[in-house]
C-alpha cells in the first residue's frame, strides 16, 4: 500500500531495494573512483555511489568533518582522508601509492561533483599518468541543476566557475566572454551575488539571466528576469545560500555598446581614434560612426581618469 501523499507502493520498495542490493553486491575495481554527491538532499546520492564509497578501502575528501555527515548516513566504514588544494601536493603521493598497492580509492567534494570548481583535477592526470583506473560516478552538480531550471538555452552553454570577486577584474573577464554564442553558468558566493548580476548587466548588457539559490535544498528558489531587475531584487534582499548564476547568450547579431568599447580599449592602444573605430566597425559589423562616438567617449573618460 502507498503511504498517503506518495505514489510508491509496495513494489517500488521491493525493487528499489534489489537495485541497492545488487549495486552493493557488484565488486569495485582498484583504481581512483571519482564519486558525485548530493549539493543538499541526500536523497539526491545515487546507487553507485552508495556502492563505491561503501566498498572503498579510503575516501579522500576536501574536509573530514564536513563528509562525515553524509559518510555517518550511509554507514561508509572507508576512513575519511583530506584531499584538498592546500594539501594536494602532500596528499597526491600518499594517493598514488595507495593506488599503486591497489587500493579502491574514493574522491568526492563537500558537494556535488569533484574537479567542478573543487579540487582533484591534478590527482586525475598523475593517477591517468601512472596508468590506474580512473573512473567516475556521476551525479548531483549544482552547474546543470541550475541550467536545467534556468529557462534559459541549454543546447550551448559555457560553465565558467566563478568570477573574479572584485568588481574590475570581474567585468574584464564578463567582456572576455561577452560574444560567446553560449548560455553562461558562473557559481557565486552570496556576499558577492547581487554586485556581480549588476556588473553582467552593465557589461554584458541587460540579458535575462536566472539565478538559483539553495538548489535541492527546503529554501530553494529561482530568481529570473533581467539582469538589472534582478541584481536591484538581490540587493534589496539579501537571501543567504549557495548560488549559480546563468546568463542567456548574447543575442544573435545585437551588438552592445559594451560589446563595441571591450574591442576599442585593445584597439585605441594601437591606432588611432579613426583607425581604431574603422578595424572595430569591420570586425563586429556595425555603422563606423557609431563606434567612432564611443571611441571618443572612451578617450575622454581616459583624459578625465
Ligand atoms: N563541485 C560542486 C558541484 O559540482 O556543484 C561545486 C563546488 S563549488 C566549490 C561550490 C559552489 O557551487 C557554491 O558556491 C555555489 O555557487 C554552487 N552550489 C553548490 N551547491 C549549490 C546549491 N544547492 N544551490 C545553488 N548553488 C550551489
Amino acid at each position: 500500500m502507498a503511504t498517503p501523499g506518495t505514489k510508491h507502493d509496495d513494489a517500488t520498495l521491493v525493487r528499489t531495494t534489489e537495485a541497492l542490493r545488487g549495486a552493493l553486491a557488484k565488486p569495485l575495481a582498484p583504481g581512483l573512483h571519482l564519486v558525485s554527491t548530493p549539493i543538499g538532499n541526500l536523497g539526491d546520492i545515487t546507487l553507485r555511489a552508495i556502492a563505491t564509497l561503501a566498498a572503498a578501502d579510503v575516501i579522500y575528501c576536501e574536509d573530514t568533518r564536513h563528509s562525515r555527515t553524509l559518510s555517518t548516513h550511509f554507514g561508509f566504514a572507508a576512513p575519511l582522508k583530506p584531499y584538498h588544494e592546500h594539501n594536494g601536493d602532500v596528499a597526491r603521493p600518499q594517493v598514488l601509492a595507495a593506488l599503486a598497492a591497489g587500493q579502491r580509492v574514493a574522491l568526492i567534494s563537500d558537494a556535488g561533483t569533484p574537479l567542478i570548481s573543487d579540487p582533484g583535477y591534478k590527482l586525475v592526470r598523475a593517477a591517468i599518468a601512472a596508468g590506474h583506473l580512473v573512473t567516475c560516478v556521476p551525479g548531483a552538480s549544482a552547474a546543470l541543476a541550475a541550467l536545467t531550471v534556468s529557462g534559459l538555452p541549454t543546447d550551448c552553454f559555457l560553465f565558467a566557475g566563478f568570477l573574479p570577486p572584485k568588481s574590475a577584474a570581474r567585468v574584464a573577464r564578463l567582456r572576455e566572454l561577452q560574444m560567446v554564442p553560449a548560455t553562461l553558468v558562473f557559481y557565486e558566493a552570496p556576499s558577492r551575488v547581487a554586485a556581480a548580476v549588476a556588473d553582467i548587466a552593465a557589461a554584458l548588457g541587460n540579458r535575462e539571466v536566472a539565478v538559483a539559490r539553495e538548489l535541492t535544498k527546503l529554501h530553494a528558489a529561482v530568481v529570473r528576469g533581467p539582469a538589472g531587475i534582478v541584481a536591484a531584487r538581490l540587493d534589496a534582499e539579501a537571501p543567504p545560500g549557495e548560488f549559480v548564476i546563468v546568463v542567456a547568450p548574447a543575442a544573435a547579431g545585437v551588438v552592445t555598446d559594451a560589446m563595441i568599447e571591450a574591442r576599442l580599449e585593445t584597439a585605441l592602444t594601437e591606432a588611432t581614434v579613426r583607425d581604431a573605430a574603422q578595424v572595430v566597425a569591420e570586425a563586429l559589423g556595425v555603422a563606423r560612426g557609431r563606434v567612432y562616438e564611443l571611441a571618443l567617449e572612451l578617450k575622454r573618460r581616459s583624459r578625465e581618469a
